[in-house]
């Protein structure tokens, strides 16, 4: 074993949060005398977010971003955003019997698209502005909220946060149903909302989807070079201000010695030292391999007990197209953000309750999909990706491991399933003009993740695993955390900011849960 430097602190994992809690501690500390390490398992930073090229195709993982500019220019990151054109979204709603869809195109900014749907729907229209005007206004409270409130802050809390306070434990469908809507395409449409937290309306908890949807609905961005450029700008960032990186190395171990955290073991063997430790594994390896839930337990049960029972997201298929120029997609609308085709109704709450016994509940009757045109919005030859959730590990990484045959041709049978329903709803005659298709499936993301589960979101915002009920960021052993709870760039950008002002006793954020310039 080799003793190496002792670092000021030392962040497990190249993703997003990691690269974001990495420069974040770089930017607030001499790294000459307060030293920070990234260790990343893979040759490259950016986890799931990243791009790839086949055969000239550029694809990326991520596809879209809310407006960060705040975060960007407080981690002192210029890049060059596109904001999509056209429609924030287009909802398909699709009848396989019959063959006929239903059209609905939602347009960007929250008065547009508030003013549009008041138009269209003039029966529902007092309850949507209630619902609209309501769900803003709980969503900028969100800027009020502490995380690690003291107790005088938690009477503020009930002051300057009412609605969240109201609502903290209500699910999306329950809190949607207070507005008394009864058009049914105005309940398809905030469903999809619910659903891009790939959860369904009934278990989600209700501030997820809403921030999503005001956050998204301010403006939808994608990086022009890929989304790698994003990832590799903070990287190089963090090592301008003097921050180490290692790649290719795989932390095994954290280790704790009367419930302080002490450093790292890596997987060859050697210990690195820092009395602050961040980890942005997955939680249950985190908590469960790395540290050892018997050592939490010693030092805080109901911690040891909620890692148990923490619920992860779901996985996910990804299907990258590169097609050839004689195919128009902006003729076919393909300019703006999301395409969703859908069955609708109680859709995705069925393929859900597949998704939790383990089994994909796709059919021709039942599906989902979302379907993203990027090259129409930052340019490069013209791609699509088709985005499939939810979809559990089920027997993926056997089949990969054991059988790469037979794990190649049941990816492309669901690839063929995929491919069949944007030709017939959205995109005419499309597999004539496939020139590369690359599949990922949940064996790709636990690969890349290093999650067990494949989750593609952390963990999963149901009431109970969610705001109040998650499992915290400060892990009872001093010194170690793991700021893992939002899904999205968004999300991790932010919490590894956070994570930095709960080690600096509220410098950054003064404590609170979003970040103020
Ligand atoms: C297909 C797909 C599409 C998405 N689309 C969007 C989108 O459009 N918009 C959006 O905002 N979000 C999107 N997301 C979600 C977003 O990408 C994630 O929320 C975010 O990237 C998670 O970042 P992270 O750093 O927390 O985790 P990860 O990206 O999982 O990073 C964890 C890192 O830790 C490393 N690691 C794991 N174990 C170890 C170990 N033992 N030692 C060392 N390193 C280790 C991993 O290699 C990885 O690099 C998408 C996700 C996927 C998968």
């Amino acid at each position: 074993m080799t003793e190496e430097k002792k670092y000021g602190l030392i962040v497990i994992g190249g993703g997003m949060t990691g690269l974001s809690t990495a420069l974040t501690w770089a930017l607030n500390h001499d790294t000459k005398k307060d030293p920070v390490l990234l260790i990343e398992k893979e040759p490259k930073t950016g986890g799931y977010v990243t791009s790839y090229e086949r055969e000239g195709f550029l694809f990326d993982t991520c596809q879209m971003i809310p407006n960060i500019s705040d975060i960007l220019d407080y981690l002192g990151i210029e890049i060059e955003l596109k904001k999509f054109k056209g429609y924030y979204m287009r909802i398909f709603i699709v009848d396989p019997k019959t063959g006929e869809k239903k059209v609905l195109e939602l347009p960007s900014g929250v008065e547009t698209f508030k003013k549009q749907l008041m138009e269209q729907y003039p029966n529902n229209a007092k309850q949507i502005e209630d619902f609209l005007d309501y769900s803003r206004a709980m969503y900028l409270e969100l800027y009020n909220l502490k995380v690690e409130p003291t107790v005088s802050e938690i009477f503020k809390t009930l002051r300057k946060c009412p609605k969240i306070v109201k609502n903290s434990s209500k699910t999306f469908k329950e809190y949607f149903e207070k507005f008394e809507i009864t058009e049914q395409e105005v309940k398809e449409i905030f469903n999809v909302f619910a659903e891009f937290s790939a959860l369904p309306s009934e278990e989600v908890s209700a501030i997820v989807p809403i921030s999503a949807m005001n956050s998204l609905l301010d403006g939808a961005f994608r990086p022009t070079k890929g989304f790698i450029e994003f990832t590799k700008k903070i990287e190089d960032r963090f090592k301008s201000l003097g921050g180490d990186l290692l790649l290719n190395t795989k932390v095994d171990k954290i280790l704790v010695e009367e419930g302080k955290v002490q450093g790292i073991k890596l997987k060859n063997g050697n210990e690195i030292y820092s009395d602050y430790v961040v980890t942005t594994c997955d939680p249950k390896v985190a908590m469960i391999d790395m540290v050892g839930l018997d050592i939490i337990r010693e030092l805080n049960k109901k911690y040891a007990k909620k890692v148990e029972e923490v619920k992860m997201s779901c996985s996910s298929m990804n299907l990258s197209i590169g097609v050839d120029d004689d195919i128009d997609l902006e003729a076919l609308g393909l300019d703006c953000g999301y395409n969703v085709i859908t069955t609708g109704g109680d859709s995705y709450d069925r393929l859900f309750d597949a998704y939790e016994k383990g089994e994909i509940g796709f059919n021709n009757n039942r599906f989902h999909l979302g379907v993203i045109c990027p090259s129409l919005t930052t340019g490069g030859k013209p791609n699509l990706t088709v985005r499939i959730t939810p979809v559990p590990l089920g027997n993926w990484l056997e089949l990969r491991e054991k059988d790469t045959e037979e794990y190649k041709k049941e990816k492309l049978r669901w690839a063929e399933f995929f491919i069949d329903k944007v030709e017939k709803y959205l995109i005419p005659d499309l597999r004539k003009h496939i020139k590369v298709l690359d599949i990922s499936t949940p064996a790709t993301y636990a690969r890349y993740s290093g999650s067990p589960t494949g989750s593609v979101y952390d963990m999963a915002p149901y009431t109970n695993n969610f705001g109040r009920t998650r499992l915290k960021m400060r892990t009872p052993i001093e010194g170690l955390f793991q700021p893992k709870f939002v899904h999205g760039v968004f999300g991790c950008l932010l919490a590894g900011i956070q994570v930095n002002d709960m080690i600096l006793d509220g410098k950054i954020m003064n404590g609170y849960a979003r970040y103020k310039p």
